[in-house]
């Protein structure tokens, strides 16, 4: 079964509503009225109250006056077809200025009728007033007409030269309808709509000007005014009427306001000169053949605020060569496409989800196309005769491929099929007319893709990015868009790290310059940073010295490649001390005194002294047990004393030398010596021959010696209490008894006997006390 359908449904429309109408009257003119004034037998009238209305004209005259007045009263309206019948060969009228209406039709069918002057009495004209005066040329409207009814002017085909006053607010449908030798016309300011079929088939008509008081331009409002080739409808206009500019076949230039919502149905039909056109993005339908048989429209823009592609849209666009239907579109209409022989290149948005019977067909240049994801059937003839497809792309939302859908596709080779084996076999293909469907290779892309949105993520300096793309991982595709039309690959959506960009490197040296610290920051974000710190080579140019300052050169070497290796010299190294000499003794030092040492600045000469601190005393390695003693002349008692090594005291006996008193060696014969520390004891004759007073005694040791003062009295009377022996009792007695008694330092004999003060043979604290009465003079010895 094979149906051929045809494009020329579309045009048939046209011809149903576009016949004129002329009105056929039946009016008579009542009984019992006369004509009884000047010629005005000619006349049909009526007189009523005041005035006369003209009812007919049944002269034969061409040329016709019509009275002023009649039975002395004004002529003021033209009634009702007064001049439609008898009136063929009138070429002339003249309307009196008493005239204030004329009638509907009053004129209409005055073939002959070249020109006519309305005065400005003329308020009103009623319907068809002048319809089928086809040798009206020229017509003077009163300035005082507020409105054009309906098919005033209709089939006036010689009417060229017509100024439509600025008082007409409104014109009726028709109202110049097939004024073929009307080239332009205006029209005037206040008029809100052009009615239907108002400037159809004016022919010759090629300007015209619409005022923006204008909101509605009515269907076929300039259908078939074929020398019309450009128009501007003014921003007011919201509404264009079906088959508007249908037929304007040299119309090649329009502009559609946005104000505009949908491109009716026929609007454009048949505008064999447009070749391009701008639908503003406020137009949301395109309604059916709008555009078809366009048939040098190459180009036309989809904006995305259409949602719906009419039936016939672009049928018969002979020159269009490519076609965006945008994702806001859900249903192409049949025939949408159908015998657009240049469409090679056919983009249909995801958003649609019809496609209608005969859609693409015998688009002989079309070689492939995809069908969006959703759609379910190709409808009937869809691509028939699409000689040239060679690919296509199905989804597997579709269903049915109905019979023909691919009819005479004799070059389709190859069918990508977005689904597997399976789903493919449970498409109802329809046999009929699909035999090049059945003869073409069929590529299974397997699944639908199950896409994973990756957002963008761009590189850094160390780490790669990506742009947005949608990953299918049952086949391990990218794309770039998110229905998975765009295959991309993993290189292009792989952004290499951007790496760093790097600042001049700054160097920084310590205080002491003995380290460099180098560090540069990357421009694109100041937290990379790379810094290396150095110990400088310290090269010493000039010693610094006592006199002058130094040199010294700073040289830091860096590892990492970005930084230059830095100098620096630093010449004001700071002067050194002296160099001094060694310390020379100048004054030694002594056990009593300090010494001084000296020294000298080998660069400069500078001296420098300094004090060298006493000798610390050796402590005396013999000591006597007692520091004195006495002895008297008169006694026979030996003296002894006794003297200790302080350390090894049993060396003492043994290291002995000799005695000295006074300086002179004491012979041995005069004393004892024996062991036990070392006890001398002088024999009393040597003693006796020793002056009276103090004596140095001195006993030698082989490594030191001992001193001991020796008092020599005359007689061994002594006071009582003067220990000492100097004949006085003091302070100095009181203290050499407390040694004693506290143990510190034990007394001669001679001194223990002088200090037993209250003679009881020991010497205690009694003694002490009584002595020191005596000497505070509190209470004295006896
Ligand atoms: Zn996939
Ligand atoms: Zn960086
Ligand atoms: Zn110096």
């Amino acid at each position: 079964m094979r149906k051929k359908l045809t494009s020329f449904l579309c045009a048939i429309a046209l011809f149903l509503s576009t016949a004129g109408y002329l009105p056929q009257n039946t009016f008579r003119i009542q009984d019992g009225i006369t004509a009884s004034a000047e010629n005005a037998e000619d006349f049909g009238y009526n007189v009523f109250e005041e005035s006369v209305t003209i009812l007919s004209y049944f002269g034969t005259n061409k040329s016709v006056d019509i009275p002023s007045q009649i039975e002395g009263k004004p002529v003021t309206r033209i009634e009702r077809d007064a001049f439609n019948y008898n009136c063929e060969n009138l070429i002339s009228i003249t309307i009196p200025d008493t005239v204030t209406s004329i009638g509907m039709a009053a004129f209409a069918g005055c073939k002959s009728l070249t020109s006519l002057e309305i005065p400005d009495s003329v308020t009103s004209i009623d319907i068809y007033a002048f319809s089928g005066c086809t040798s009206l040329k020229s017509i003077k409207i009163s300035d005082s007409i507020t409105s054009i009814g309906k098919n005033t002017f209709y089939n006036c085909r010689s009417l060229t030269n017509i100024t439509i006053p600025d008082s007409v607010k409104s014109i009726g449908e028709y109202a110049f309808c097939n004024c073929a030798s009307l080239t332009g016309i205006t029209i005037p300011d206040g008029v809100t709509s052009i009615d239907q079929y108002t400037f159809s088939s004016c022919s010759n008509l090629t300007s015209i000007t619409i005022p923006d008081s204008v909101t509605n331009i009515s269907y076929y409002a300039f259908y078939n005014c074929e020398s019309l080739k450009s128009i501007t409808i003014p921003e007011s206009v919201t509404s264009i009427g079906d088959g508007a500019f249908a037929g304007c076949t040299n119309l090649a230039s329009i502009t559609i306001p946005d104000s505009v919502t949908i491109i009716s149905y026929l609007s454009f039909y048949g505008c064999t000169s447009l070749t391009s056109i701008m639908i503003p993005n406020s137009v949301k339908s395109i309604y059916s053949c709008a555009f078809s048989g366009c048939t040098s429209l190459t180009r036309i823009t989809i904006p995305d605020s259409v949602n719906s592609i009419g039936e016939y849209a672009f049928c018969d666009c002979a020159s269009l060569t490519g076609i965006t239907i945008p994702d806001g579109v859900t249903s192409i209409g049949d025939r949408a496409f159908y015998n657009c022989t240049n469409l090679t290149s056919v983009t249909i948005s995801y958003g649609v989800k019809y496609i209608g019977v005969y859609a693409f067909s015998e688009c002989m240049r079309l070689t492939n196309i995809t069908i969006p994801d959703g759609v379910e059937r190709l409808e009937i003839s869809i691509f028939d005769k699409c000689e040239n497809l060679t690919s296509i792309e199905i989804p597997n939302s579709v269903t049915t491929i109905c019979d023909d859908a691919f009819f005479q596709c004799t070059r389709l080779t190859d069918v990508y099929y977005i689904g597997t084996p399976a789903e493919w076999e449970s498409i109802n293909i329809q046999k009929n007319g699909n035999d090049s469907l059945f003869n073409a290779k069929i590529h299974f892309t397997g699944h639908k893709h199950v896409l994973t949105a990756v957002p963008a993520n761009a590189a850094t300096c160390e780490e790669g990015g990506n742009p947005t793309y949608w990953y299918c991982n049952i086949c391990d595709k990218y794309f770039s868009d998110e229905k998975g039309f765009n295959e991309t690959t993993k290189r292009r959506i792989t952004l290499p790290p951007k790496g760093h960009t790097w600042s001049e490197p700054t160097y920084t040296w310590s205080d002491d310059n003995n380290t460099c610290t180098a560090s540069c920051i990357c421009v694109n974000d100041e937290t990379h940073v790379e810094t290396e710190t150095v110990e400088a080579e310290i090269r010493i140019i000039e010693e610094a010295t006592c006199s002058h300052m130094g040199k010294t050169s700073y040289i830091a070497k860096f590892n990492n490649s970005k930084f230059e290796t830095q100098r620096k010299i630093n010449s004001e190294i700071p002067k050194t001390h002296h160099t001094w000499g060694e310390w020379n003794v100048t004054t030694p030092a002594t056990e009593e005194e300090e010494g001084v040492q000296t020294r000298i600045c080998k660069e400069c000469g500078e001296t420098e002294t300094r004090q060298i601190p006493k000798l610390e005393k050796q402590p005396d390695l013999y000591i006597y047990a007692e520091t004195e003693t006495v002895c008297s002349k008169d006694s026979d008692e030996a003296t002894t004393i006794t003297i200790n090594r302080i350390t090894d005291d049993a060396k003492t006996f043994e290291n002995f030398k000799n005695v000295e008193i006074d300086g002179k060696v004491v012979s041995s014969e005069n004393y004892t010596a024996k062991a036990g520390s070392l006890i001398l004891t002088f024999k009393p004759e040597f003693l006796k021959t020793l002056s009276d007073g103090e004596h140095i005694v001195k006993v030698n040791f082989t490594d030191g010696d001992a001193e001991l003062k020796l008092r020599v009295s005359e007689t061994s009377e002594y006071v009582l209490g003067d220990v000492s022996g100097d004949g006085k009792i003091t302070i100095t007695d009181i203290t050499k008894v407390a040694a004693h008694v506290k143990g510190k330092k034990l007394l001669t004999k001679e001194q223990q006997k002088r200090a037993d003060v209250n003679r009881d043979n020991k010497l205690t604290i009694t003694d002490i006390t009584k002595i020191a009465a005596h000497v505070k003079g509190k209470k004295l010895l006896k």
